[in-house]
């Protein structure tokens, strides 16, 4: 391995011991840079890799709100600005129960990634709380919004800082988080916050973009193996929002996701999410907020399976994992493999562990990498941020034209990146160089900062 690469590795890995997913991305990423800092020997020399380890800067605040019987609680909120050079910070806020400092640090740093890969001026950030939305009213996620926006609103801005969802996150507490910057701050800025509501400026496509946008990536992986997406039978895990995209894009084109998964287990479908009422009713079980998967079972009259995931049991040709970091460990890899899976599409935020993602590289034909996959989620909060500053608003076709032409640039680059650096088709390396590059090249023209 190279000296510099294998240096600012095992800098990482002592300063940071206690925050085990940020290391995991370090490692994961700095590992397929290698034949381009193998290349680039000006990059040792202005400490580049340390300097992209290091985020520009990382608020952590106190969140204190009112439940409906007057009691107070106190939560640790975040934001992280981790790297600037290419365009304002963008990036999702997560609320759920596993929110550290290390979960925001290696969501930051994928995003700058990203972000880099669609081409498009953004930058990366990522916030976020401890906060558990399970189960609270409308008033109690409203009031930790305010809380959580009256200790953030002076550091973001338009130009500054762009947060959007994520976990935990949707149009209802973007709603509510825009409010409050609205209301501290006295104009009217939405280019703010993207996953805006239509009324006040969000943008058509937005909800299902992740989705789809994992599916026009699918399309180009499929191309490229001679198969067509309406033979395919797809296992998902998770059935949030960027689940139901999946589902839908995928219904819409002729193909089926089979399975979906939640906390307290898995549901098989064989005949797929195809219909309306299905898809719609996923929307449902999401804003009931049980957080519950069986629900779906129970209403179409599925296999429902607790405390499981589908691997192993279900038949599918081409797995999504959709849920959260680290799903899948060794364990769920070699089920994988077991039943002969040749496409392994990651769209969750860093879903494999790097020991899993590199057996999985060697079990299947194709990996595809969960920062090239989801992209089209923040690509089109790009496109939402450009329609802010027009005052247009653009059409539904228009978005989703742009949508794929961004999910196929990503794709493309990712695959010429790696073969440039003689690494064959390889998606994951490719994505990584890829994003890497744009980044660099801006960092080294802004000079020692
Ligand atoms: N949270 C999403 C992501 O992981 C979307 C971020 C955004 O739209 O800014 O990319």
């Amino acid at each position: 391995m190279n000296a510099y690469v294998s240096s600012v590795i095992a800098n990482v890995k002592e300063k940071h011991a206690h925050e085990p997913e940020f290391v995991q991305t370090i490692e994961e990423v700095l590992t397929s840079l290698e034949p381009v800092i193998a290349q680039h020997p000006e990059f040792e020399k202005v400490d580049l890799l340390g300097r992209m380890v290091e985020p520009d800067r990382l608020f952590k605040f106190r969140v204190v709100w009112e439940d409906d019987n007057g009691q107070h609680h106190t939560n640790t909120g975040y934001r992280c600005q981790f790297n600037g050079a290419i365009g304002p910070y963008k990036g999702g806020i997560r609320f759920h129960p596993t929110v550290t400092e290390s979960v925001i640090k290696f969501l930051g740093f994928e995003q700058t990634f990203k972000n880099s890969l669609t081409g498009l001026p953004i930058g990366g950030g990522k916030g976020g709380s401890d906060f558990d939305p399970r189960g609270k009213s409308d008033a109690e996620i409203m009031r930790f919004c305010q809380s959580y926006m009256t200790a953030l609103y002076r550091y973001i801005g338009p130009d500054t800082d762009v947060p959007a969802g994520d976990i935990g996150v949707g149009a209802r507490e973007i709603g509510f988080l825009y409010g409050q910057y609205r209301r501290l701050k006295g104009t009217f800025e939405n280019g703010v916050l993207t996953g805006k509501g239509l009324s006040y400026g969000g943008s058509l496509i937005r909800p299902e973009a992740t989705g789809f946008g994992a599916v026009y990536y699918l399309l180009n992986v499929l191309r490229d193996a001679d198969l067509r997406i309406a033979d395919q039978k797809i296992a998902v895990s998770g059935f949030g929002n960027v689940a139901w995209g999946i589902c839908k894009k995928v219904a819409e084109l002729g193909g089926k996701v089979v399975a979906i998964s939640g906390p307290d287990g898995y549901c098989y479908d064989p005949d797929g999410i195809v219909t309306d009422e299905k898809l719609a009713y996923m929307l449902e079980m999401r804003e009931s907020g049980r957080d519950r998967v069986q629900d779906y079972a129970d209403k179409f009259g599925v296999e429902f399976v607790a405390g499981k995931k589908p691997w192993a049991d279900v038949d599918y040709d081409i797995a999504m994992p959709a849920a959260y970091q680290n799903e899948i460990g060794m364990e769920e890899a070699e089920a994988m493999a077991a039943k002969g899976l040749k496409y392994y599409i990651e769209v969750a935020n860093m879903p494999t562990t790097n020991e899993a993602l590199e057996y999985l590289m060697e079990k299947c034909e194709v990996v595809a990498p969960s920062k090239a996959v989801n992209a089209g989620g923040v690509a089109t909060s790009a496109l939402e941020m450009s329609q802010n500053s027009e005052r247009l608003v653009w059409s539904e076709e228009e978005v989703d034209a742009q949508l794929v032409k961004i999910m196929d640039t990503i794709y493309r680059l990712s695959v010429e990146a790696a073969e440039e650096y003689g690494l064959g088709y390889n998606l994951v390396a490719g994505a990584n160089i890829a994003g890497f590059k744009r980044v660099a090249e801006a960092m080294m023209a802004q000079g020692v900062i």
